[in-house]
C-alpha cells in the first residue's frame, strides 16, 4: 500500500488556499530523496492578506472569554488526538523519523494544547494594596496582539504547537511561518485549530523564504510578538531586527548539550538512556545530548557499549516496522554532519563506527561514535544536530564543570551519578536553562523549556509559558 501525501495550501483569513501567483515548493520524502508533493510558496501579496486577517482575527478573539478559548482549544486537542495516526504518518513520509516518534509527537501536541487551554482560565491578575484609602490598584494582563512565529522542520508539531497555542489561548491570533520541508503535519495541526471552531484569522499559516518572510513581518506594525526556534545564528539575526522594532520576543534556539557520566555512576543505565536520546530523531534535536564527559573509570565500557549500540541501530525509512533511526531531514544536513566529521577526522579522531552516508538514495547517515577529538575540532565547537557522538575522557569535577560550561551554548545538559552530593553540586554547576539528572526528563509541557545564553531566551513550557503572549497593565482608580 502506498500511503497518500497531501499538497499543502496557506491557511490565511480561515481559507485553505493557494498562493496568489500559484508559487510552489516541493517536498522531498527524505528517505527516498524523491518529491512527493508540495506546499504553497507565499509572497508579500499573500502576507499582506495575512496581516489584515490577524489584525482583524485579534479583533475578534481577545474579546472571546478565556472559558471559550479554553473549550475550543480542548475540542482541537481532541481532534489532534482523533487524527494522530493520519498526521503521524505523513510527519514520517516528510520528515523521516520512524513511525512511533512521529505518532508520540503528535500526541504530546494534544497534551500541550489542553495545557495552554487550562492555563487561559488561569491567566490570574493581581490587587496590589494601596497606600491611600479609597484607591484600588489592579494589575491585568492583556494578549499582546497578533504574533508572527517562525518553527524549524525538525519536530514539525511539537515547534509550532507550543507558540499556537500559547497565543491562542492568551487571546492572540497568529501567522505561523511552518517550516516548507514538513509542512503537511504542521498544516494538519493547524486545521484541527480550524475544524474545532476559531474565529478567521486568528491563526494563519504560511510558507515560502523564511527570510523574505521575517524581513517582512517582523518590522510590520500589525506584528507585537515574535517567536522564533532554530539556530543561534538566524535567531540573533531576527532577535536584532525585533529590537529594532520594539518587538517582545522569545528564542528557542541551538544547543551544544553536555552529558557527564561521574565516577559513581551506573555506567549501563547512562548508555542506555544516553544513546537512546542520542540517536532519536536523528540527532536533530536541540537538546540531544552532544558532548559525552566520561570519567576515566568508566570511559571504555562508555565507549564500548555506545559503539556497540550505534552499530547496531535499525536506520531505514520511518515507515518501516523495525527503523530506530529514519534519515536526516534534508540534504544541506547531510553536507553538513560529514564536514563535521571530516574536519574531526583531519584534526586526529578517531572513528569507531559509522562516520559516512548510508546507502545510495535518501538522505541517511551512519550513527557515528568519534574518541580522541581535539577541542579545536568543528564539533566540539558548534551545534552538529545529527547522529554524531564525541566521547571524552575526563578525571575531576573541577575540569568537567569547566568543560561542561566552556560554549556559549545554555541549552540542556546532563549529568549520571549515585552522589547525592554530585547531583547537587551539578545541578548548581551547569550554565543551562534545563538540567536532566539520571534520567532523560525534559520537554514535558508542565515544566520550564528554554535556554540561557546564545541559546535563548524565554519559555515554552510550565507556568510561565502563557506569560510570553501576554501584557501586564496597571489600572489605578477610585470611587468617584
Ligand atoms: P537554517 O539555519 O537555514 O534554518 C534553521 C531554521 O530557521 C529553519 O526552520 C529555517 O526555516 C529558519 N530560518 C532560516 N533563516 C531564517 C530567516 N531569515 N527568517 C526566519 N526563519 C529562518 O538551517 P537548517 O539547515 O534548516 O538547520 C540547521 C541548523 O538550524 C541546525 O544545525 C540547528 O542548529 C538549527 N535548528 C535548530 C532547531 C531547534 O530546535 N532549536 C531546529 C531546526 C534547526
Amino acid at each position: 500500500m502506498t500511503n497518500a501525501y497531501p499538497n499543502t495550501e496557506l491557511h490565511i483569513d480561515g481559507k485553505w488556499q493557494p498562493a496568489a501567483d500559484g508559487e510552489t515548493i516541493d517536498v522531498i520524502n527524505p528517505a527516498t530523496g524523491d518529491p512527493i508533493g508540495n506546499v504553497a510558496h507565499a509572497r508579500i501579496a499573500d502576507l499582506d492578506v495575512a496581516l489584515e486577517a490577524a489584525e482583524k482575527g485579534f479583533r475578534e478573539w481577545k474579546q472571546v472569554s478565556a472559558f471559550d478559548r479554553y473549550k475550543l482549544m480542548r475540542k482541537a486537542a481532541d481532534l489532534v488526538r482523533e487524527r494522530a495516526d493520519e498526521i503521524g504518518t505523513v510527519m514520517t513520509m516528510e520528515q523521516g523519523k520512524p513511525l512511533g516518534e512521529a505518532k508520540i509527537e503528535t500526541l504530546f501536541g494534544a497534551d500541550i494544547i489542553d495545557w495552554f487551554a487550562e492555563e487561559a482560565r488561569r491567566a490570574y491578575g493581581s490587587v496590589i494594596p494601596a497606600r491611600m484609602g479609597g484607591v484600588t490598584q489592579l494589575i491585568v494582563k492583556e494578549p499582546v496582539g497578533p504574533v508572527a512565529a517562525f518553527t524549524p522542520w525538525n519536530f514539525p508539531i511539537n515547534q509550532a504547537v507550543r507558540k499556537v497555542s500559547g497565543a491562542v489561548a492568551a487571546g492572540c491570533s497568529i501567522i505561523l511561518k511552518g517550516p516548507e520541508e514538513t509542512p503537511a503535519s504542521c498544516a494538519a495541526l493547524a486545521r484541527c485549530f480550524v475544524d474545532a471552531g476559531l474565529p478567521d484569522g486568528v491563526v494563519n499559516l504560511v510558507y515560502g523564504i523564511p527570510a523574505e518572510i521575517s524581513e517582512y513581518l517582523i518590522p510590520h506594525r500589525t506584528i507585537r510578538k515574535i517567536t522564533f526556534t532554530g539556530s543561534t545564528a538566524v535567531g540573533k539575526q531576527l532577535a536584532a531586527m525585533a529590537g529594532e522594532h520594539m518587538k517582545r520576543v522569545t528564542m528557542e534556539l541551538g544547543g551544544h548539550s553536555p552529558a557527564i557520566v561521574f565516577e559513581d555512576a551506573d555506567v549501563e543505565v547512562a548508555l542506555k538512556v544516553l544513546t537512546a536520546n542520542k540517536f532519536r530523531n536523528a540527532g536533530q534535536v536541540c537538546v540531544s545530548p552532544t558532548r559525552f564527559l566520561v570519567h576515566e573509570k568508566h570511559y571504555g565500557r562508555f565507549v564500548e557499549g555506545f559503539t556497540e549500540m550505534a552499530s547496531t541501530l535499525p536506520v531505514g525509512d520511518g515507515l518501516e516496522p523495525d527503523t530506530k533511526m529514519g534519515p536526516l531531514a534534508h540534504d544541506r544536513r547531510v553536507d553538513a554532519i560529514e564536514g563535521f566529521v571530516s574536519d574531526a577526522v583531519s584534526k586526529g579522531a578517531t572513528v569507531h563506527t559509522g562516520g559516512g552516508r548510508k546507502g545510495n538514495k535518501g538522505y541517511f547517515f551512519e550513527p557515528t561514535v568519534l574518541t580522541d577529538v581535539p577541542m579545536d575540532a568543528r564539533i566540539m565547537n558548534e551545534e552538529p544536530f545529527g547522529p554524531v557522538a564525541p566521547i571524552m575522557p575526563f578525571t575531576d569535577f573541577d575540569e568537567v564543570v569547566e568543560e561542561a560550561n566552556r560554549l556559549d551554548y545554555g541549552l540542556a545538559a546532563y549529568a549520571y551519578t549515585k552522589s547525592a552530593k554530585t547531583v547537587d553540586a551539578i545541578g548548581a554547576a551547569f550554565e543551562s536553562g534545563m538540567v536532566s539528572i539520571n534520567h532523560h526528563g525534559l520537554g514535558l509541557i508542565e515544566t520550564h523549556f528554554g535556554g540561557v545564553k546564545d541559546s535563548g531566551y524565554g519559555s515554552e513550557g510550565g507556568s510561565e509559558a502563557i506569560e510570553a503572549y501576554l501584557n501586564h497593565k496597571l489600572i489605578t482608580q477610585t470611587g468617584l
